[in-house]
C-alpha cells in the first residue's frame, strides 16, 4: 500500500482529507448526494467495488446514502469514538480509506443508512453492476 507522500500526490486534498484523515464534506455540497444516475461507485483511493446505485436513497443529509454494499467484503466496519455518541465508521476493505459512517436509521429492508463521503467515491455510469 501507498505512504502518506504516496497519497497526498494522487489524491486531490478534499479526498485526502477525508479518506487518509477521516475528514467529512459539508452536506449538500459534494458531486454525488443529488446523484440519480444507474451505475457503480468505487472507492476513490482504490477503485475497489463499493455500491451500485441501485443501493442509493434520497436521505435528505446531504451526503450519498445506500441501504447496503456491493459486497460486505469490499469494506470494513469499525468503532469510531470521534464525538461522544458511538457511531460505526466504513472503510475500504482495500485501502483502508476512510468512506463514512453506517447508521440503523435507513429505509427496509436492511434499514441501514451507509451515509458516504462524495469524495471517497467515484462513479462510473452504467455498466455491469
Ligand atoms: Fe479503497
Amino acid at each position: 500500500m501507498k505512504t502518506e507522500k504516496e497519497w497526498k500526490d494522487c489524491l486531490s486534498e478534499e479526498e485526502y482529507r477525508i479518506l487518509r484523515k477521516k475528514g467529512t464534506e459539508a452536506a449538500f455540497t459534494g458531486k454525488y448526494y443529488n446523484n440519480k444516475k444507474k451505475g457503480t461507485y468505487f472507492c476513490a483511493g482504490c477503485g475497489n467495488k463499493l455500491f451500485s446505485s441501485e443501493a442509493k436513497f434520497d436521505s435528505e443529509t446531504g451526503w450519498p446514502s445506500f441501504t447496503k454494499p456491493i459486497s460486505e467484503e469490499n469494506i470494513k466496519k469499525k468503532l469510531d469514538f470521534k464525538i461522544i455518541i458511538p457511531r460505526t465508521e466504513v472503510l475500504c476493505s482495500r485501502c483502508g480509506g476512510h468512506l463514512g459512517h453506517v447508521f440503523s436509521d435507513g429505509p427496509k429492508p436492511t434499514k441501514k443508512r451507509f451515509c458516504i463521503n462524495s469524495a471517497a467515491l467515484k462513479f462510473k455510469e452504467g455498466g455491469k453492476r
